[in-house]
């Protein structure tokens, strides 16, 4: 057992003893801290990026919820997708002497100071979803597989214009990613070029605006509304004798801001169909959009399992245990080879939503109405 860990037991075990010793003959008290699976009455710290998508609010209640089942006490803060209010707020939970973290970053390459403190503190950390970058203080990386979420989304533009099938095309599209600042952006990019790239050098897929590259394309801090703007922008400089067919979107926030853009602009509506819009996190308003015809598809990452490998990790590091992992290659986080845990996400649309969310538990139907 850890050094840090020990000594938590050892102040534990007295004040249970002291407390038995106190409450002698009385029955019906509950264990101590450290009857509780082996946590030791140990506190995580949580930091999550912000509570503006539901995502990361379900994601800090499954955290805490594996935690609590496993005996760990916990502290959950949302950092309001402003950077520097994530760093005091790990600073905070490193004085008050949290035992691990659990941080998934707002900006992957803020984290450096506050992470070295918490190496000197001795405390473990999970970087949650998205790596951390520039600092060896990440012990272990818990995810999905972020190129295959992006794969998942250009598979299915090309599908579903029938390029797969063999129709010539050429059908216009336009790209958007995600924040710079979160290193999942890339992969979820790369991810959609791998597979939309071939049908772009061909002629197949055009991009009207020119706009290819990942840096003409990112959207800062995921925003719905400054993806809109982008897709007001695109319809008017691109699209006024052209119709655009399909939207690569990383993300449901974004994809809803596009819809918004394409709606005033007559897209849904007498001949002027919606382009394929696809999307990620399998958020209720997106999927009542996907219901209703308006947004395509999404990509639904579970973050019930996400939770369940966030906690393991944590509880393995801090009992001496090596955490399960199943990849040791892909995440380079610059300083280190981060070992990770990475789940699978699946493709969803108004054909499969039924069966993957709703039998699958994760939605109920009335929560889809
Ligand atoms: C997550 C996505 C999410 C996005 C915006 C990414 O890091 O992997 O699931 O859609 O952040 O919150």
């Amino acid at each position: 057992m850890r050094n840090r860990r020990a000594a938590l037991a050892a102040v534990a075990t007295a004040a249970s003893l002291a407390l038995t010793l106190s409450a002698c003959g009385q029955s019906g008290e509950g264990g101590s801290e450290e009857d509780k699976g082996g946590s030791d009455g140990a506190t995580i710290g949580i930091a999550m990026p912000t509570k503006s998508s539901e995502r990361w609010i379900a994601d800090g209640a499954n955290v805490e919820k594996e935690l609590k089942a496993k005996g760990f006490k916990t502290k959950l803060v949302f950092g309001e997708d402003d950077p520097d209010q994530q760093v005091s707020q790990i600073e905070n939970m490193i004085t008050q002497g949290v035992d691990a973290l659990i941080v998934a970053a707002i900006d992957n390459k803020s984290l450096g100071n506050v992470l070295q403190q918490a190496k000197d503190a001795d405390i473990p950390v999970v970087s949650y979803d998205r790596l951390i970058l520039g600092t060896e203080n990440v012990d272990y990386y818990a995810s999905f597989d972020n190129e295959k979420v992006g794969e998942l989304q250009g598979g299915y533009i090309v599908e579903k214009l029938g390029l797969k099938a063999g129709k010539k095309g050429p059908f216009n599209i336009e790209l958007f990613a995600g924040s710079n600042d979160d290193n999942n952006t890339r992969y979820f990019f790369q991810g959609a070029m791998n597979v939309l790239k071939p049908y772009m050098d061909k002629g197949q897929l055009v991009v009207r605006s020119k706009q290819t590259d990942l840096n003409q394309v990112t959207t800062l801090r995921w925003d719905g509304g400054t993806a809109q703007k982008r897709m007001d922008d695109l319809l008017t400089s691109s699209y006024r004798s052209a119709r655009v067919d399909a939207v690569l979107s990383p993300y449901d926030g974004i994809s809803i801001g596009i819809l918004s853009a394409l709606k005033s602009d007559g897209y849904g509506s007498g001949s002027k169909a919606m382009p394929v819009v696809t999307g990620q996190d399998a958020e209720v308003a997106s999927l009542k959009s996907i219901i209703s015809g308006q947004q395509t598809q999404t990509v639904f990452k579970d973050l019930r399992e996400l939770a369940k490998v966030a906690a393991n990790m944590v509880d393995s590091v801090l009992n001496d245990k090596k955490p399960e992992v199943n990849d040791t290659k892909s995440y380079d986080n610059g300083s280190k080879v981060v070992p990770a845990y990475l789940l699978q996400p699946v493709s969803v649309d108004k054909s499969n939503y039924k069966q993957i969310l709703v039998d699958g538990g994760y939605y109920t139907e009335d929560q889809l109405k």
